[in-house]
Order: C-alpha cells, then structure tokens, then sequence
C-alpha cells in the first residue's frame, strides 16, 4: 500500500452539494471521495476513452482508496495591510474530534495565525479524558465532577464552553482551524425558459460556492501496482484545467488543480506509530493518576493491566453488523470484529463514546440513478478503550492490529473515502 497527500485547489468557483434536495443550496466544508473518484473517473474516460483496463483497475478495483478532502486553513501573510491570504499546502489536515470544546464568545485556536488580528480564538480543549474519568469513578465520587468542571468555562474571559466543529492543522506548534469564513458567497441566477430561450419569470435561485482559491487537503492510498498508474493520470490529468468537481461543471463551476505528493515508506512509521499509541496510554494514565482515578473494573477472567487506547474518525464510517443492521457507534463486539482473532469482546471495554449518525446519499453519474441510502458515524467521532493485556507481546499484537486498522481503513465503501480511522490521536492530550 503506498499513500499520497493530494492537495485539490479550485481554479473556479465550488460547489458542493451534499444531495440533491430541491429546497438545498447549502455547499458542504469538504469535497467526499465520491465526488473526487467521479470527478477523476469521468477525465479517464474523456481522454483515455480505450484504456478499459486501466479504467477498471483505477477506479472499479478498489485498490485506490479515493479520500475525502477537508478544508485547509488560511493563514494571513505577515503584511496586515493587504489582506493576502494564503494556503499552507501539504500540512495534514484532520477533523476535530467530537470530544473538542472551545470558548463561546471566541472559539478557535490560541495564536492562530490564520485569523485578522483581535479575531484569534481562545484556546480549544479536549474532554476525552476528563470523560476517561468520568467513566471509571465509582457513582458517589466528586473526583469525575471535578476533572470535568474544570473544562467548563474559558480560562480567559469564563466564558462557558461549547463543542466545536470543523478541521485543523498544524503549523509548527501551533494549531490553525479551517472553515468557511470569509471563503464562500451566494451566486444567484436565473432560470431559462426552455421554449424561448430568455429568462423565465419567477425562477430565480441562488447557489452557494467556495471561492476559487480555496484548497482541500487529504490522503490517497492504492495499492503497489496500482500507485505508478494513478500517479501517471494525476501528473497528466492534475495540471491540465480539465479536471471539474462538484455541482455545476457545465455553468463553469468545479475547475480545480491536483497535486500528488508521495509519503515516506510505511516501516518509518510502523515505528511511529506504536510510540503514539504508548505516549497515549502513558499520558492518560498519568491523568487519571492526577485525580486518583481508580482503575477500570474487570469482569470475570480478564486478567493483567488495562492499556487505553482510542479510536478517532477521520471520515464518515459504515459499519453493519452481521444482520447487515447499520451500527450507530463502535461497541467492544464491533471493535473486536474488526480487530480479529485472538481478540475477544471480553478483552475490551468501551470507556468513552462520542459519536453521531448522519444519513449518507448522493448521485452515480455512471448509473444516472441516485445512491441508496446509507447510514454512517460521523467523521470526528471519538471511541474510547481498555484492553486488559497479558503483557508486552500481546499489547504490540493488538498494537499490530490497530496499525492494520489505520492503515486499511474500517467498514464499507472504503475506497470512496468512508471509514478512515486514527488510533489514540494525540490530539486529545496535545490541547488538554
Ligand atoms: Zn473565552
């Protein structure tokens, strides 16, 4: 498996819609797999109009995991009087966990260089932990309301705290938010009369863009024989003013650029990706141990010490169960499905969930029919777990597994974006 960073930029305005309602003119904060694959799918037939295998390969396969991209932040160049803004390209974007709170008044990031001045945020918190404790204390214990308390107002104006939403990055140490502001507007037309060809009266809408100039940030993966194919047709196709996502490609709306960069090899980060997990487990049990948490109950036959780990959404996830019912949350019998043998539903416990469902629909240009629909958890939503381990060699196997788990992906349609995990983000502790 080789993985890219594909950076989109819209070279004209955006428009993307999250279904086709007639009532909706809403445009989404993030362009889904779905609209990429097509998008991509639809130039290799325009230009390659023989190549019927490659086609298959690339796009029917499912060997090229098609992500969807999130909104980069803007950062403000250093000349306050122009306004200039500009993109950081290539700083991994994620979505904000479920578990982020910040200030009311002034939510964002501290020092976040993407804002005008006076507009930075107060700061952004994560309460996964303080729920990790709210878990585990025994009901007639103030300690779990203290920990959470002390998340409940701004540190600097007591402002109270709210969740928020939406995607960051890093730049350097500091941490920059990406949304809409200042980057989308309301085009509004006309309709035509189909028989004489003038402006119809009463029909007029509106529809709402992203700006041309805005990017979107995320990770491509496909398999090795696929990874030199796809990363010819992007290298052709990226740069060529043909590629058109979203709604309106036919009103000149959609142009966008792509850029693929490749990743460092997966050994690297094999290695890197186990200290995450233990600076995690470390981190939150040095929390717990600040306010004398007690450690997790164990039912019968769990043996040894707990190693936390959590399960962070970085896209939306279908996952059913074996009655092909749709899952509204991941479970201990839905992680250890996924986890696989010799991991067991005994092993585990759910400490902490925060998670929504959210309806997924959508529109096969190939078929002209619309998508069934489809139900998901939510991009951000957040999984918290105990595994009871017999010690070092059986926490690097379930360690082994999770790798497995943020490498492939979990649940269906992945290769269209959907069920792109990250285990124990370090975000929860990083802005505690
Ligand atoms: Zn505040």
């Amino acid at each position: 498996m080789k993985t890219f960073a594909l950076l989109l930029e819209a070279r004209s305005p955006l428009a993307i819609r999250a279904d086709h309602a007639p009532s909706g003119f809403g445009c989404l904060d993030y362009l889904p797999g779905t609209s990429l694959a097509g998008g991509l799918a639809s130039l290799f037939r325009l230009l390659y109009p023989n190549e019927r295998d490659e086609f298959k390969r690339l796009f029917l396969s499912g060997r090229v995991q098609f992500p969807d991209l999130l909104l980069t932040p803007l950062i403000t160049s250093g000349d306050e009087q122009n306004e200039m803004q500009q993109e950081i390209p290539l700083s991994p974007v994620y979505p904000l966990p479920r578990t982020a709170q910040s200030c009311k008044r002034h939510p964002g990031f501290q020092g976040d260089n993407g804002r005008k001045q006076g507009e930075s945020g107060h700061g952004v918190r994560d309460a996964l932990f303080a729920w990790a404790i709210f878990a585990l204390q025994p009901d007639d214990e103030p300690q779990a309301i203290k920990a959470l308390k002390s998340q409940r107002s701004c540190e600097v104006c007591k402002a109270p705290m709210q969740s928020i939403t939406g995607c960051y990055a890093r730049h350097g140490t500091a941490f920059q938010l990406a949304d809409y502001r200042g980057r989308r507007r309301l085009q509004t037309h006309t309709g035509i009369d189909r028989l004489r060809g003038t402006v119809q009266e009463e029909i007029l809408y509106n529809r709402e863009v992203l700006d041309e100039g805005t990017c979107f940030w995320g990770l491509l993966k496909a398999s090795d024989e696929e990874a030199p194919l796809l990363q010819r047709f992007i290298e052709e196709a990226g740069h060529s003013g043909l590629v058109r996502v979203g709604t309106g490609r036919t009103r000149g709306l959609g142009a966008v650029e792509l850029t693929l960069t490749p990743l460092q090899e997966a050994s690297a980060s094999w290695e890197h990706f186990r200290e995450r997990l233990l600076t995690f487990d470390r981190k939150l049990k040095d929390y717990l141990a600040t306010y004398k948490a007690p450690e997790p109950r164990k039912s019968q036959g769990q043996r040894g010490e707990p190693f936390y780990f959590a399960l962070t959404l970085c896209s939306p996830t279908i996952l059913c169960d074996e009655f092909l019912r749709y899952r509204g949350r991941i479970d201990e019998a839905a992680l250890a499905e996924l986890l696989g043998p010799p991991f067991t539903r005994e092993d585990l416990r759910a400490l902490h969930m925060a998670a929504t469902l959210h309806r997924v629909t959508g529109w096969n240009d190939l078929w002209g029919l619309p998508r069934p629909v489809e139900y998901a958890i939510e991009r951000g939503s957040v999984f918290l777990f105990a595994y009871w381990m017999r010690g070092d060699a059986d926490r690097d196997e379930l360690i082994k597994a999770l790798f497995r788990l943020e490498e492939e992906g979990i649940g269906r349609r992945r290769n269209e974006g959907f069920g792109s995990v990250r285990i124990s983000d370090p975000f929860h502790f990083e802005v505690l």
